[in-house]
């Protein structure tokens, strides 16, 4: 039993298409079980039986969660980084062996004790950030065999750290180069997806639509298939042009479109009515200077918004999820209350996870971050310069 005392201010989001910030003054906050027991203003009338926590007149907040992370991965690319600061296009970088097939090539080489070792120092980063339920993806694999380990890595992670991960199979992140793209798919569909569920090694599946990569209607099938398996469904969409991923996503009842740069209005319109949360990744925007997801026209559509760090070997290396948080308050035009909500309520909404779950409210189960702030707007403002002084996992 965990008894929080002196929280200076308590802040939360009531999340979906219009959060709100509820906060309050002089708090105390009682978890017993994992579940939130009861809280209030000023001194609580009984402390005996409770571990006792003083927060010093700081700001406790609920943990931050990341919904989109490809934090699997063997081999190093900042050598492709430093090359586009150089000059070279990703293009160029890809055609001389670089880009996802390089990730692809080094994540079937490494064991999967090495894959998992070096993504369990990751997940540490992003915790030591306030992060404490993270999703991650497969996708570097490509093939059924190296999919079926990058899951199992990850399944390795759910068993042995006490964050609360989220799988999803993304096998149809990018063709096989050493096999066709239909043959691929058709594999996937019907030898990666049955063994997936029976060994419950995911809970989501996750395509790139893209034009290039795969379309909606290439990988219906496949879709259906997961989603009659029990698989929640999620989506790439639009990254880089309009290839209708939105209209996809809303079309397979998606929990999630993610990127949404190129999207057009009656995909993010009919995403609004499938309650498909919209994902903005502003990290990728930063880090190889891509075009920024507008809020505003997810807003007009009627969207629930969250953020995502994506972070991944080759396009975003920032696992700094509050800044950004900040970023897309910056440059994608979310609102203040809008960038508490994208790294908390709205992003556990983009997981599956029930808004009215999500709140501080009695019998819910949430991990707190305690800051070194006075407010949340100081929280916003700080860009993720700062670290929780104590992140406390409760659930
Ligand atoms: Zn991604």
């Amino acid at each position: 039993m965990i008894l929080y005392t002196n929280i200076g201010e308590l802040s939360w989001s009531t999340g979906g298409t219009k959060p709100q910030t509820k906060k309050l003054s002089n708090v105390w906050l009682r978890v017993k079980d994992k579940k939130i027991l009861g809280f209030g203003t000023g001194k609580p009338e009984t402390t005996s039986g409770y571990l006792s926590i003083d927060c010093k007149g700081r700001l406790l907040t609920p943990a931050l969660i990341d919904c989109h992370t490809h934090l699997v991965f063997g081999g190093d690319r900042s050598a492709e980084f430093c090359q586009r600061l150089r000059g070279k296009t990703y293009q160029e970088i890809a055609a001389e062996g670089g880009g996802i097939q390089f990730s692809v090539t080094q994540t079937r080489s490494k064991s999967e004790d090495d894959l998992y070792a070096t993504a369990m120092h990751r997940l540490e980063k992003f915790r030591r950030r306030g992060v404490t339920t993270i999703e991650i993806k497969s996708g570097y694999g490509l093939s059924i065999d190296a999919e079926l380990k990058m899951l199992r890595v990850i399944q390795r992670l759910k068993a042995n750290s006490d964050m609360k991960l989220f799988s999803t199979c993304l096998a149809l992140h990018d063709a096989p180069k050493d096999m066709g793209k239909n043959a691929y798919i058709k594999a996937c569909t019907d030898e990666l997806l049955p063994k997936i569920a029976a060994d419950k090694l995911a809970d989501f599946v996750d395509v790139f639509l893209e034009k290039g990569y795969f379309s909606e209607s290439s990988v219906d099938t496949f879709m259906q298939t997961a989603t009659q398996l029990g698989l929640k469904v999620k989506v790439h969409a639009d990254e880089f042009a309009d290839s209708g991923g939105a209209s996809a996503a809303a079309n397979w009842k998606a929990v999630s479109a993610d990127h949404l740069q190129a999207a057009n209005p009656e995909g993010l319109s009919k995403m609004a009515q499938a309650n498909t949360i919209a994902v903005l990744l502003p990290g990728t925007s930063l880090y190889t200077r891509i075009p920024f997801a507008s809020a505003t026209k997810m807003r007009e559509a009627g969207l629930a918004m969250a953020v995502g760090s994506d972070y991944n070997p080759g396009s975003c290396a920032i696992e700094n999820l509050a800044f950004l948080a900040c970023m897309a308050g910056v440059h994608c035009g979310l609102t203040a209350e809008e960038v508490f909500a994208s790294v908390t309520t709205n992003a556990g909404m983009a997981l599956g996870i029930q808004k009215e779950k999500l709140q501080v409210a009695e019998g819910n189960s949430l991990d707190f971050c305690l800051w070194p702030f006075h407010s949340w707007e100081q929280w916003v403002a700080d860009a993720g310069q700062t670290m929780p002084m104590e992140t406390y996992i409760n659930s």
